[in-house]
């Protein structure tokens, strides 16, 4: 009754048409790649049109930069636009929001990976693609939309206890979602016994916690492998193979990485066959050298992303901060999507709590990103469990804002966690060019 009634019916009241763009996609991932490159230069075409029409920013940038959407081959016409990125976002955002639908737009907002916060502003559109885009890849694995999922999650809206609405819609949509940010071996036992007893299909949440989880199983003797799983689904940060076989090993299930973001949208995905395939018909994806030029296929550089379908605030050549190369296809399970490979993205590592608690780095990571006048930020947690956070701020951040970060890491790690900030200049990058905010050797 879910699959076929209840979904539908959720996604309909939500004002979404996800089921319609998902009978298109099932469609469309057999397309050649000729073909699927069609699809794109059309809804590009139509983008770019709406972009200089609605938005100052990309009407003003057209001119100067002599593109006229409507003419010519639009990949040329987008190959001769600037990359956009994090600072441009920021300063720029009001003249990139479409005129006219803030009704109609949906306000979010990241760490993204630099631990820099930014807002920025989506619509149904792309909602409904990136949803459609996500059950296509579910159903690769014969996971169908409204299948009993179990999501190891953290999301800070969603992580109010005994909240009785999310507990209904839990029923009504057959999901069950636990908490990411509160891993102790007592809560974990009870993770796996709800894993066992709620059946579900499949398993959604970040690797590290997944393969944490599994590894606590595996060395306790816990046993946990409901026969009506079939896919562990991980996204949000790069799988390493020992994550994967430890998953692997204790599920007895194939395990699939997704790669996106809540900026970039739901950009790629695992195939049975093990190719990260694009979701071509929604997002160009470009691999870029440090001077911005295009690398060869097969060689590694910045991942650049434009959503075809997000017409509030459109994303067009967006630097992800991620790295990744694409490959040549074609896959062997026959789609035409376009393949690629996420060679280094972001980490996160865990933080323990006083009690002992295993936090997910995200749930301080959320204290932060709430406080407006931080910039950037990076959490360290040493040995004994101290922590130190480096803030790079404006000047706005005053005594109000220290308090707030003070409460909300005494709220995750616990009462008597020392806890020392201090403002600093800049962060410095690792090699790879990222900041990773948080790093800890608890
Ligand atoms: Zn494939």
């Amino acid at each position: 009754m879910v699959r076929h009634i209840l979904s539908p019916l959720h996604e309909s009241l939500l004002g979404r048409n996800t089921f319609a763009c998902l009978r298109e996609l099932e469609v469309s991932q057999w397309q050649s790649p000729e073909k699927l490159r069609g699809l794109q230069r059309t809804k590009l075409r139509r983008l770019l049109v709406l972009a200089a029409a609605n938005c100052s920013y990309y009407h003003d940038l057209f001119k100067q930069r002599a593109v006229d959407p409507q003419r010519g081959d639009p990949l040329d016409a987008l190959a001769r636009l600037p990359l956009l990125d994090k600072t441009i976002l920021r300063t720029r955002r009001r003249d990139m929001i479409r005129n006219g639908s803030p009704r109609a737009t949906i306000r979010s907002n990241t760490g993204g990976s630099t631990g820099e916060p930014l807002t920025f502003y989506f619509d149904r559109r792309r909602v409904a693609y990136d949803k459609a885009a996500r059950m296509r890849t579910h159903r690769w694995f014969g996971v169908e939309p409204g299948d009993r999922e179990i999501y190891l999650w953290g999301a800070p809206a969603e992580l109010k206890r005994q909240d009785r609405a999310r507990i209904l819609r839990d029923r009504l949509t057959n999901e069950m979602l636990l908490s990411a940010f509160n891993m102790s071996p007592r809560t974990m036992r009870e993770y796996l016994g709800r894993i066992e007893t709620f059946r579900p299909v499949s398993l959604f949440g970040y690797p590290s916690s997944i393969a944490l989880l599994c590894e606590f199983g595996r060395s306790n003797g816990i046993i946990a492998r409901p026969t009506s799983l079939k896919a562990v689904f991980v996204t949000g940060e790069v799988l390493d193979d020992r994550q994967r076989s430890a998953i692997e090993r204790y599920f007895g299930v194939p395990v699939a990485n997704g790669y996106g973001s809540r900026e970039g949208g739901f950009l790629a995905h695992q195939c049975p066959q093990g190719s990260t395939h694009v979701t071509s018909e929604n997002v160009i994806m470009e691999i870029v050298d440090d001077g911005g030029a295009p690398v060869p296929q097969g060689e590694s550089g910045e991942i650049v992303i434009t959503h075809l379908d997000n017409y509030a605030m459109p994303f067009i050549r967006y630097r992800t901060g991620d790295v990744g190369r694409l490959l040549n296809g074609p896959c062997a399970c026959g789609r035409g999507l376009q393949v690629m490979d996420v060679v280094a993205g972001r980490r996160t590592d865990f933080l323990v709590a006083t009690d002992g608690t295993v936090k997910h780095a995200l749930s301080l990571i959320y204290v932060l990103r709430e406080i407006d006048s931080v910039r950037q930020f990076q959490i360290l947690q040493d040995r004994n469990r101290d922590v130190r956070i480096d803030v790079v701020a404006t000047p706005e951040f005053g005594r109000i804002q220290h308090n707030q970060i003070d409460r909300g890491v005494r709220r995750q790690l616990g009462r008597d966690v020392r806890v020392s900030l201090a403002l600093v200049d800049r962060i410095e990058a690792l090699p790879s060019g990222k900041h990773r905010h948080v790093v800890s050797e608890a």
